[in-house]
């Protein structure tokens, strides 16, 4: 059996990740979504086990003593990371799989798993930026600070990845992240 083609896609918060993610799992029932595990709060409207799996920091760091998690990283005071399990079964079953994760995780799959794809989704600009993140509404000045604070040095990682997609028009930007996929899987034919 082909095993599944594993994507990492990342970029500063705000920039369309999960938009875009969303879009490209609706249209293709072959790939899946690794759903990441994080200490900190849902926002309004988020659901545990789809949006994130909602850990205590106890629990969080049980899992990576024991080495269940694939990558990991602390973000703006909370943990984040990706449980390992579900993410080989599928990958074994045949699936391809998504992880939205940041470079720091990025870097440490590509490690793991050096034929990952990394795609690095890109704002138009850091004023539209800040207006995304300002819109989404979940922030305090303090967290939506930091946030631009790392936006700036997730920017910085944008050419060490395999692909870059500027979301400016978000329809052009999902069939740019679709396309890349149809070269990956073109690849292996
Ligand atoms: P990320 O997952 O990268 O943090 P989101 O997908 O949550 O970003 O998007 C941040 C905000 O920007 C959301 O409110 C989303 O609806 C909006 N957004 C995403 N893509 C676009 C786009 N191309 N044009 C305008 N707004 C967008
Ligand atoms: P947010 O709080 O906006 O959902 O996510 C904050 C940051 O954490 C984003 O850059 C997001 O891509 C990243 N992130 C989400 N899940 C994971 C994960 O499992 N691992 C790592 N390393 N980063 C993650």
């Amino acid at each position: 059996m082909t095993k599944g083609k594993l994507y990492v896609i990342s970029g500063p918060s705000g920039a369309g990740k999960g938009t875009i993610c969303k879009k490209v799992l609706e249209e293709d029932d072959n790939i899946r979504f690794s759903v990441s595990m994080t200490t900190r709060e849902p926002r309004e409207g988020e659901e545990d086990a789809v949006d994130y799996f909602f850990v205590t920091k106890e629990e969080f760091e049980r899992l990576l003593a024991e080495g269940g998690l694939l990558e990991h990283n602390l973000y703006v005071d909370n943990y984040y990371g990706t449980p390992r399990k579900q993410v080989v079964q599928w990958l074994e079953e045949g699936h391809d799989v998504i992880l939205e994760i940041d470079y720091h995780g990025a870097f440490q799959v590509r490690d793991a798993y050096p034929e990952a794809v990394l795609v690095f989704i890109l704002p138009p600009s850091v004023e539209e930026l800040r207006a995304r993140i300002m819109g989404r509404g979940s922030e305090t000045e303090e967290t939506m600070n930091k946030r631009l604070d790392e936006a700036m040095n997730d920017l910085a990682q944008a050419d060490k990845y395999d692909y870059r997609v500027v979301n400016e028009n978000l329809e052009a930007a999902v069939e740019e992240v679709q396309q890349i996929m149809k070269i990956e899987r073109s690849k292996e034919a």
